[in-house]
């Protein structure tokens, strides 16, 4: 692989490794272990293993190596570690390098899962978690002391779409030495450039835009040679939530159609949010394409597009949101995202109802809000589709 490769061509070539056979199609190794040619070289591999060289497929896998090096390669990074969902990615590049005493700030609006790690694991071990309001830079000066090991925020909220400045929080967590860890998969792997913006850490949720078509979980982390393998890799190893070589084999196909398939959706969520704009029965319709969104700059500067996730608030509440969701005929009512099928969410009684109704006020989770999926169905399909189930709402 060349690294003057421009995209597209790095996802379909990345990360090759092929077998003895000169397959065309990446082969699935699905293969635990692997066998040594002597008592000496099974010495030597356990000592230190290089690129080819595996082990057991919790440490690293041919296929899994592959999916690793492709979406290194195009996200900027040196190197990867695939894991079992997003969710163990995340937990992996909180968990890895912290301990008792460390001082963790994050943004506040954040997915579930993520808020349970930050709030419930790291606090029970010891580690200080600072929560703030994550476009407000004086919250995150504030915020930050010697003692912050680690920054952490979703760089577009879920599901209200805040736009976060990467290179604004970057710069003021680098000024006490602390590491930028983003989680990316609002931004998709298609438009991110957060290492180029200063993160030193990305991670994604493979199960969103990168299998992209609602099959397997997955997920990864980004970052530089040292941490991953010196940091990540032997928590991840060790733990167990590593990525099987099945999985990886579709998230380096999903790979191959990433930049078709999000350039697609993002130009349909960007059709639809406008068709929205100003609709009777709407308070509010968020999309960072849009002009009117409050970080519609910032949003230009860090993405090419505004992303395939769009929020509408019914001005009906919850039971106009209802209405809504049940009167749609394309999209399907689920919790996924990124999905080739067009997927609408009511965060407050699903995704977030675990949230005390103060946090979800915070957060402006109200009950009229639904987060709409934008899929590859055609644009004015799902734009007639919404229209009409805003008519029953
Ligand atoms: C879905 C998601 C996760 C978790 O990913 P899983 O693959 O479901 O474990 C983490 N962060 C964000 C922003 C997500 O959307």
């Amino acid at each position: 692989m060349s690294d003057s490769w421009k995209k597209r061509t790095k996802l379909v070539h990345g990360g090759v490794r092929r077998s003895q056979y000169n397959e065309v199609s990446e082969a699935i190794f699905l293969t635990q272990g692997f066998v040594y040619d002597s008592a000496e070289q099974a010495e030597a591999r356990f000592l230190k293993t290089g690129p080819d060289e595996f082990i057991y497929a919790r440490y690293g896998n041919p296929t899994v190596a592959m999916f690793e090096n492709r979406i290194a390669a195009l996200e900027g990074a040196e190197d990867g570690f695939a894991t079992a969902s997003g969710m163990a990615a995340v937990n992996g590049a909180l968990v890895s390098g912290l301990k008792a005493g460390d001082h963790v700030v994050a943004a506040r609006a954040l997915f579930g899962s993520c808020l349970y790690i930050l709030e419930d694991v790291l606090r029970r071990y010891g580690v200080e978690v600072t929560l703030v309001d994550g476009v407000d830079l004086d919250q995150w000066r504030g915020a930050v002391r010697a003692e912050t090991k680690l920054v952490f925020f979703e760089s577009i909220s879920n599901p209200t779409l805040e736009v976060i400045d990467i290179a604004a929080v970057a710069e003021i967590a680098h000024a006490v030495g602390a590491l930028v860890v983003v989680d990316n998969v609002f931004s998709t792997p298609v438009f991110s450039n957060a290492i180029a913006l200063g993160a030193d850490v990305v991670v994604y949720s493979a199960t969103k835009h990168i299998d992209g078509q609602g099959r397997a979980l997955g997920g990864v982390i980004l970052g530089t040679r040292e941490f991953i393998r010196g940091t990540v890799e032997p928590y991840m190893k060790h733990t167990g939530g590593a990525m099987s070589p099945f999985t990886a084999w579709i998230m380096l196909k999903g790979l191959e159609t990433i930049d078709l398939r999000v350039h697609a959706q993002a130009d349909s969520a960007l059709k639809i949010a406008t068709a929205l704009q100003g609709h009777a029965k709407l308070a509010r319709v968020i999309f960072p394409g849009l002009a009117d969104h409050a970080q519609h700059g910032l949003c230009k500067v860090q993405m090419e597009k505004g992303g395939t996730v769009l929020s509408i608030d019914l001005k009906g509440g919850q039971e106009a949101a209802f209405r809504f969701l049940n009167a749609l005929e394309i999209a399907v009512i689920s919790n996924n995202l990124g999905d080739a099928k067009s997927i609408a969410t009511h965060p407050a009684t699903t995704t977030h109802q675990r949230l005390p109704a103060e946090q979800k006020v915070e957060l402006g989770i109200t009950p009229g809000l639904v987060r709409f999926s934008v899929g590859l169905e055609d644009a004015d399909d799902l734009v007639a589709d919404i229209l009409n189930a805003l008519e029953q709402a």
